[in-house]
């Protein structure tokens, strides 16, 4: 069977005229053929506000109720979708998350599919019906519902595309698709007419959450291709799929993250141990990092600084400061805030070394100074000061040629 997965984000079921909207569309490709599965989120703002009534009622609802709440948001969108398609005379069934056969653990609020048995959804595919499935929920096996994180209705769309066997996975949002940077920032960001799955989880900033992570790993995992759409517009989106079926080029992208504070540790002695227990003590308290440098700078004394999110600031000085006070009280502990990481994303960085020294080089020119630096396979990211963030940003998109990709 030749099945058609699309998945239709909140902003293109916020209202009466764009339920009808969608079920037109979802009918003109039954019309051509195809067995159609379509996944649906919840209405605009459905879960937020559903979030805070919750909490008018207790501070601290219990994830399983929560999740009860929480899933009825999706059986909303999915049952009028279900009618819009009904009263234009086609037949179609809509099923919530349990009812379409994703079971889950029982981690509410945040589960893990661990089967799906697709049954229900093909028997109801073959007698020619649209199935409609109520995204972003499982059911554990003791049949409670549970949710799968915040944007699981991708993770719900690609999730079923692989158990059904689709090829694609089309998912419709309120964004044209993936660019070559923020277009806020960069006005000449091109849209992206195809990224692979590796630079879409680097890109992902960009999109603006254009996809949930889970979703895009899940994709890549099974094999199943992506195309980011807009539910508004003619544009021609952006495919996610695997390298090798794509133009190789150096760099796909350019992205930032301010939300970032850099933590000094300095004049700890030079010894084995001290970066081991400096950083045991950061994870017991919950604290994760990202980025580290070492400088050793004087006769046996080492500073060691790294990123964190802002969020996590506070609790990483204290972290640290309780490291020095265990290790006899030497050192300080420093803290900036106003810095950003700037990252360029490709898979060709890897083989490249011509990458790394034009990046040195725009940022040089530009006469901004780089704090910290790391590198992945697919990534090079630097540490700058976060009033720069912007200039450096249009400056490397120029500079690895971004303006202007080959839109094809
Ligand atoms: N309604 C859920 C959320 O807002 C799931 C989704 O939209 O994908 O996170
Ligand atoms: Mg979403």
């Amino acid at each position: 069977m030749d099945v058609h997965v699309q998945k239709y984000g909140g902003t293109s079921l916020a209202d009466d005229k764009r339920l009808r909207e969608v079920a037109t569309r979802v009918i003109e490709r039954k019309e051509q053929g195809k067995s159609m599965l379509v996944v649906v989120s919840a209405m605009n703002h459905t879960t937020e506000d559903l979030i805070a009534r919750a909490r008018r009622i207790h501070s601290h609802p219990s994830p399983r109720e929560l999740d009860m709440l929480l899933s009825t948001g999706e059986q909303m969108s999915v049952s009028l979708l279900a009618m819009a398609v009904e009263s234009l005379g086609y037949e179609v069934i809509s099923l919530t998350g349990g009812m379409s056969g994703i079971h889950t653990d029982n981690r509410h609020k945040q589960a893990r599919i661990i089967r799906i048995d697709a049954a229900r959804i093909l028997r109801e595919l073959e007698q020619g019906r649209i199935v409609l499935v109520a995204g972003f929920q499982g059911i554990t096996p003791d049949g409670d519902i549970t949710t799968l994180g915040r944007g699981g209705s991708d993770t719900t769309a690609v999730a079923l595309a692989a158990a059904v066997g689709a090829a694609w996975c089309e998912v419709y949002t309120d964004v044209d698709g993936v660019y070559t940077g923020d277009p806020n920032i960069i006005p000449e960001a091109q849209l992206l007419r195809a990224v692979t799955y590796d630079e879409m989880l680097e890109l992902s900033r960009l999109g603006a959450g254009v996809l949930s992570t889970r979703s895009v790993e899940l994709a890549k995992e099974h094999g199943v291709k992506l195309h980011v759409r807009s539910a508004f517009s003619a544009q021609p989106g952006t495919k996610v799929m695997e390298v090798e079926a794509m133009e190789e080029v150096l760099v796909r992208g350019v992205t930032m993250d301010a939300n970032i504070a850099r933590i000094s540790v300095a004049g700890v002695p030079d010894r084995p141990g001290i970066a081991f227990g400096l950083f045991k003590q950061l994870a017991s308290e919950g604290v994760s990092v990202d980025m580290i440098i070492q400088n050793l700078n004087r006769a046996q004394v080492n500073d060691i600084s790294f990123t964190v999110s802002k969020d996590d600031a506070g609790s990483a000085v204290q972290a640290c400061w309780t490291f020095l006070e265990s290790i006899g009280g030497h050192g300080m502990v420093l803290q900036k805030d106003d810095v950003a990481k700037v990252s360029i994303v490709g898979t060709g960085i890897t083989n490249s070394t011509g990458v790394a020294s034009t990046l040195f080089g725009t940022l040089y020119e530009a006469g901004i100074n780089i704090e910290m630096i790391s590198t992945s396979e697919i990534k090079i990211s630097v540490i700058i000061d976060a009033g720069q963030a912007d200039e450096a940003l249009r400056k490397l998109h120029g500079a690895f040629s971004l303006d202007s990709v080959e839109l094809s």
